[in-house]
Formats: structure tokens, C-alpha cells, sequence
């Protein structure tokens, strides 16, 4: 019998182990931490959101855009959902995200510890893995106790984001030491640090808005959706939706920054005709009083104050010019991107082992043959909405799929 060991008990090593144990090897799992999975019971707040049924190939990026989509149309969300259904984990829709019908992440873990249970795969925690050495048979896995021996090994240790569920960035070693080179490794889905001091005055207001990055004066993306505005910059799923371009360009050196759009149904020229009937319709009103019931207060004085239009000063009165400040502060509202946060709060990274050394359609490496990579690991890196996860389990899946039938053991 073939013996695959699969290094890291996270969504993508649960997967693989599950498939090759349910494909007639014998699996053991290594995992440094005391108990697996942990990641995943902090998952959608709790609830994990284990995929999203509208999938694309720009959902998921990498220095080698085709590679992410290779895999996942080979075990796409509706097998995802196939999977979790025969675990016993129904499912619940939200727009589209897919989340436990529990609404509780450890369901998920539990049905996933409980197959590996019934298929008998051998869970070694506290073991953490420090070498891989290929040999003429199989490999040897040495670790800080026992050294393991496997016909063929499943790297599924994760990336660096959220250090304290375990995925410390070890793996990355464990692949450059095989020859692999590891794409810069940054903060993805991550809050954006921004310059002003304004900040701490705005911090806990929520807004509905458009958040677009641009690097040394190009637009890389934009999102919409609820932004929230922090004492050290800008948070919520938008900004996470483009903390990578972001990320990316800082790491490049560029000069980065957020435009903020607070009314994005309106184009610039229309909320200057707005706020104009506005005015006309109560012209007494001060400035700082016009914009109450559009805008949250903290922002309204705010941008009254950046405009310098004088305090105290009527409605009716504003200039054309204070009006025009007024709409380009609503609705390009820029700021200067100067770091996201640190790995800690990351919900996963861009960057990672190179895909291009990697076979797409078994993820064994093009330099080891024998040894196989899933998850988080690898370059890729999912949009916000279940995709990361998704990615997991499709990647866990083709990788112990391709483990059990190359080769001999
Ligand atoms: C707060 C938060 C919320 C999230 N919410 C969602 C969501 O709702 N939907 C979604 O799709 N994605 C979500 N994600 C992202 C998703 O959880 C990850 O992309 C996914 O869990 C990665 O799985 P993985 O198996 O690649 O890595 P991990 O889950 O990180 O697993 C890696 C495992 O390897 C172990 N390990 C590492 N190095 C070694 C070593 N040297 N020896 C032995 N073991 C080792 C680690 O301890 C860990 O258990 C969230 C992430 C966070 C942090």
C-alpha cells in the first residue's frame, strides 16, 4: 500500500487527506500545532463561508493567471457543495455565499475530523516538519522527534497570514530547501494603513461607498460595499477586495493611494446639480448642517473643513467653487496608501511558491517528482467570499488525486 503523508492539518491537508485515504492509501497527516483545522473555526466570523457558487477565473490570482482556474474547474463549487452534502454538512445560501447550514465554522471542521476518523488516517499533532529529503525510495520527513518515510508527500502548510492558527510561513522554507522559489509573500485581504490625521477624528464611522487603488497614478481595482474608516486608515470587505493590488505595489515601491467615492450612484456632475436644489431649497442652513442625513456627521465636518469653506457659513452663500470642493471630496476622496496591516490580521497573502514550477494539472512539483503542493502555499490567492477556501478544497483534492494514481509506489 502507498503511503502519502500530507504535511499541515489545514482545509487544503483535511482534503487531501480525506481523497487519498479514500482512494485505498495509507495517509498520514502532520500537523505542529496541537489539534488541525484551526484556521477554519475562524472562518467567515465563525461561520465560515466554505465557497461562493458564482466562480470565474478572475476570482483567483496568481503570477500565472491560468494556473488557479485549471484546478478549480476540475473540483468546482457545486462538487464542493457534493462533498459537504455526503459529510453531512447542508448548506445555506447568502447571494450566492455558501455557508454551513449551522451557521457555525466548527460543523465543518467536525464533519471533516470525523471522515478522517471513519477512514482511518493516522493525525500526528505537535509535529512540526523540518526537512523533506527525496530519496531513490520515496522521501524521508524529518521533523524535531521521529523521522517519517512516505512514498510521496502533500505540502499543505499554508501561508503566513493569521500566524496563530499555525501557518507560520514554515512550509515556504521547507520548499525553497527542495529548490522552489517563493514569490514575495505579503498581507492580502488585509485593512489599508492611509496617511492623515484626520483618521482618528472619523474613526468607527461606516459608509457605503467605492474604494479604488491606484499605483503611481494607474487604477488596479475597485470595489464597493461598506467601507469602514479607522483610526489608522480604511477597513471592510472593499478594501480587502484590493488590499493585494496594494500590497503589491508598496512592496514595488510605488506610490499608492485609496480615492474614496461616498456616492458612487451619482456621477460628479449630477451631485453638483443636487447640492445646488439643495442649498436653494434651505438656503439658511450652515454648511456644516446642509450635508445632515446624507453623510455621517463626522464626515460631513470633515470634508467642510479640508474645502475651507468658513464655519457658520449659509448655504444659500456657498460659491460655485465651495460647491464643486464639496462633490470632489465626496466623491474622489483621496488618500495616500502607506502600508496595509500586518500578517496577524491578514486574512491570507499574495505570493507564495511559484506555479509556474508546479504542474497545473497535478500540482506535483516540476523538481521533485513525488512531491505534491495545495492551498495556501502556493501563488495563489482568492477574492474575499469564499473563494480562498474553495481553492483549498480543489487543490486538496486534485493534488491527493494525482499523488494516488503517478508513478509507482
Ligand atoms: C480570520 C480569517 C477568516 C477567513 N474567512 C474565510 C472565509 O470565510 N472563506 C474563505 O474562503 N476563506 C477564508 N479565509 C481564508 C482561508 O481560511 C484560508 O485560505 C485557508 O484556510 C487556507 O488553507 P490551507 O490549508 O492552505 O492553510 P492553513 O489552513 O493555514 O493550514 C496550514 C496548516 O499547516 C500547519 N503547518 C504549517 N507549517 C507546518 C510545519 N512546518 N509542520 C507541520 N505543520 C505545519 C499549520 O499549523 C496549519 O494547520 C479566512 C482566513 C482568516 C485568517
Amino acid at each position: 500500500m502507498r503511503t502519502i503523508t500530507v504535511i499541515g492539518g489545514g482545509a487544503s491537508g483535511m482534503m487531501a487527506a480525506i481523497t487519498a485515504a479514500s482512494l485505498g492509501n495509507r495517509v498520514v497527516l502532520l500537523e505542529h500545532r496541537d489539534r488541525i483545522g484551526k484556521k477554519i473555526l475562524s472562518t467567515g466570523n465563525g461561520r465560515c463561508n466554505f465557497t461562493n457558487i458564482h466562480q470565474e477565473p478572475i476570482c483567483y490570482h496568481s503570477r500565472n493567471p491560468f494556473f488557479p482556474w485549471e484546478i478549480i474547474r476540475r473540483f468546482s463549487a457545486q462538487d464542493t457543495v457534493s462533498f459537504f452534502l455526503q459529510l453531512g454538512v447542508y448548506s445555506k445560501n447568502r447571494n450566492g455565499y455558501l455557508y454551513p447550514n449551522s451557521d457555525q465554522a466548527s460543523s465543518v471542521l467536525d464533519a471533516l475530523r470525523m471522515e478522517l476518523k471513519r477512514l482511518k488516517t493516522e493525525i500526528r499533532t505537535g509535529v512540526h516538519c523540518r526537512e523533506i529529503i527525496p530519496g531513490k525510495k520515496g522521501f524521508r520527513i524529518l521533523t524535531d522527534g521521529e523521522t517519517y518515510r512516505s512514498d510521496r508527500v502533500i505540502l499543505c502548510a499554508g501561508s503566513k497570514a493569521a500566524p496563530s492558527t499555525g501557518s507560520d510561513g514554515s512550509g515556504y522554507d521547507l520548499a525553497k530547501k527542495l529548490g522552489h522559489t517563493i514569490i514575495p509573500v505579503l498581507p492580502a485581504l488585509v485593512q489599508l494603513k492611509c496617511e492623515g490625521t484626520f483618521f482618528k477624528q472619523i474613526a468607527g464611522v461606516r459608509a457605503n461607498g467605492t474604494v479604488a487603488v491606484y499605483a503611481d497614478g494607474e487604477c488596479l481595482a475597485r470595489d464597493t460595499g461598506e467601507i469602514q474608516l479607522t483610526g489608522y486608515g480604511i477597513s471592510g470587505i472593499p478594501v480587502f477586495q484590493v488590499s493585494r493590488y496594494a500590497a503589491e505595489s508598496l512592496y514595488e515601491k510605488k506610490h499608492v493611494e485609496a480615492v474614496l467615492d461616498f456616492m458612487p450612484d451619482f456621477a460628479e456632475e449630477q451631485l453638483y446639480s443636487f447640492f445646488k436644489a439643495r442649498a436653494a431649497l434651505r438656503p439658511d442652513k450652515t454648511a456644516e448642517e446642509f450635508l445632515i442625513g446624507m453623510f455621517h456627521r463626522k464626515l460631513s465636518d470633515l470634508w467642510v473643513r479640508i474645502s475651507g469653506i468658513p464655519r457658520g457659513k449659509r448655504a444659500g452663500e456657498l460659491t460655485e467653487d465651495e460647491i464643486r470642493a464639496l462633490c470632489t471630496l465626496i466623491k474622489q476622496f483621496r488618500i495616500t496608501v502607506t502600508g496595509t496591516n500586518s500578517f496577524d490580521h491578514a486574512q491570507v497573502c499574495c505570493g507564495g511558491v511559484d506555479t509556474s514550477e508546479v504542474n497545473p494539472k497535478t500540482l506535483e512539483s516540476r523538481y521533485v517528482p513525488g512531491l505534491y503542493f495545495a492551498g495556501e502555499i502556493l501563488d495563489v490567492d482568492g477574492m474575499c467570499g469564499g473563494y480562498n477556501l474553495q481553492w483549498a478544497w480543489s487543490s486538496g483534492r486534485i493534488a491527493a488525486e494525482s499523488a494516488s494514481v503517478s508513478g509507482t509506489a
